[in-house]
């Protein structure tokens, strides 16, 4: 579930310019916060496993914290300093973290219904002053650590709100669509923690999209950088411009996305074509991002029909089906999210112009995307109006739930992708992964003139 350097708001490649830098006493931070990440990679594998067992009993929902002090150690949990209720101490990190994890826990209540990170009200846990001057703040499957940061390049990490709001947010999709961390479902992971800590901070605010900045980590760089922010959601790319850190490597579109094996295939850096997807979203549908864009992406998040290794075209497919599904087909909000996937350069490998609003058990979408020249062809109807055969093939198929063992097999180049929506599910597969009888069948749905018998 959880993988290496998944709960860091600060990318292992920003903390390496720092350590290859010639500011002495940053690259000593920057290398102490590297070394610690990989001891506590070992730690969150096995505390991953006890999320869910530390959950506080059901009753009227309120929100749960305890805040505690490692005194700039690195022992876990440290001394208790602010419990739920009790007024601020004379510690800003304290009062910031208490406050933060707050202003979390209110956005997903109101805006989303769902009572802290698990939906059962877990008890939300954070320690500060972790370490001697630590780059870094995560979520360790358990609690929320926050370094007090150099000094030097980084303030401490509890002044920014959508910095919590990013790392309890990896709790959600950890128990939810659990994406991998690793490519482009590593990246869409990445993506969901800044959509909704953006949100957290605007929600907390009282802005609305447009008014919104759609920084990730304001105020976490001192004066002497040369940046605005951790990353820019609206403009990746141009958070900052440093001597020492280099330059915001974020692309826009996908014409810029980053094929690497460094930080689990690019997944800080790729995460800047969602994000900017979302801003442009939310921005074109107006007024608070949590109730227009934010509550698409949200029932994505947690609907259930998002698969762990997700890709961009997948994700884009799933939120535009579920704009159309709450909003209507020709609504602006289905034209606002497939327009800002269109604008970063994303194809939704299930974009389905015909996809009915209402979920219809009997009516079936499929699209075929992909092949060399990249055509889309796309078809929806209900099963009674196929030929007698190929709708009981279809029922056979859907309901034996037979497709799925063909989602996780990697296409050839240049090989056709299908999208089949049936029942409120999203399958996508190539034909080289199919039975040819079920390719067969999928290409006679398509050739069939819409509305045959
Ligand atoms: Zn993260």
């Amino acid at each position: 579930m959880t993988n290496p350097r998944q709960c860091q708001i600060v990318p292992p490649y920003l903390l390496e310019a720092i350590a290859h830098s010639h500011d002495h006493v940053a690259v000593e931070r920057a290398r102490e916060s590297l070394v610690t990440d990989d001891v506590l990679r070992a730690q969150r594998l096995v505390q991953v496993q006890t999320v869910l067992a530390a959950a506080t009993p059901p009753g009227e929902p309120h929100v749960q914290r305890l805040i505690s002090d490692a005194q700039h150690t690195q022992t876990l949990p440290g001394k208790r300093r602010r419990g739920e209720g009790e007024g601020p101490v004379h510690d800003v990190a304290v009062n910031e973290a208490y406050d933060g994890l707050g202003a979390t826990w209110t956005l997903y209540w109101q805006a989303f219904g769902r009572n802290s990170l698990d939906g059962s009200g877990l008890t939300l846990p954070a320690t500060v002053h972790y370490g001697a001057g630590y780059d870094n703040a995560f979520w360790d499957g358990q609690r929320m650590v926050f370094g007090d940061g150099d000094g030097r390049i980084f303030n401490r990490f509890t002044v920014s709100v959508d910095v919590i709001g990013h790392e309890l947010t990896h709790g959600v999709t950890q128990v939810t669509a659990g994406l991998l961390y690793n490519g482009q479902s590593g990246a869409l992971n990445e993506s969901l923690s800044d959509v909704f800590g953006s949100l957290v901070k605007q929600h907390a605010l009282g802005q609305s999209a447009n008014d919104a900045d759609w920084l990730i980590g304001q105020g976490l760089f001192t004066s002497r950088v040369k940046g605005r922010a951790l990353r820019d959601m609206l403009n990746p790319g141009t958070a900052y411009d440093d001597p020492t850190l280099g330059k915001d490597p974020q692309p826009a579109t996908m014409a810029g996305y980053v094929k690497t094996t460094a930080d689990n295939g690019g997944v800080h850096v790729n995460s800047g074509i969602p994000n900017r997807a979302f801003a442009l979203a939310a921005r074109a549908i107006g007024g608070f991002a949590w109730e227009g864009a934010g509550a698409i992406w949200y029932a994505v998040l947690t609907g259930g029909a998002i698969p762990a290794r997700c890709d961009f075209a997948t994700f884009a497919a799933l939120t535009i089906t579920e704009a159309s599904r709450a909003h209507g087909v020709d609504s602006p909000q289905h034209e606002a999210v497939a327009q800002a996937w269109t604008t970063v350069g994303v194809t939704p490998s299930g974009a389905l112009p015909g996809t009915p609003a209402e979920a219809d058990p009997g009516t079936l979408a499929v699209t075929r995307s992909g092949g060399f020249t990249g055509l889309m062809k796309s078809r929806t109807a209900t099963l009674d109006a196929l030929p007698h055969k190929d709708a009981e093939a279809w029922r056979t198929l859907l309901e034996g739930d037979q497709l799925a063992q063909f989602t996780e097999i990697p296409g050839h180049p240049d090989a056709f992708q299908y999208t089949v929506c049936a029942n409120g599910e999203v399958l996508c597969a190539s034909d080289n992964a199919l039975p040819s009888r079920i390719v067969h069948l999928i290409e006679r749905f398509l050739d069939e003139a819409p509305g045959a018998p």
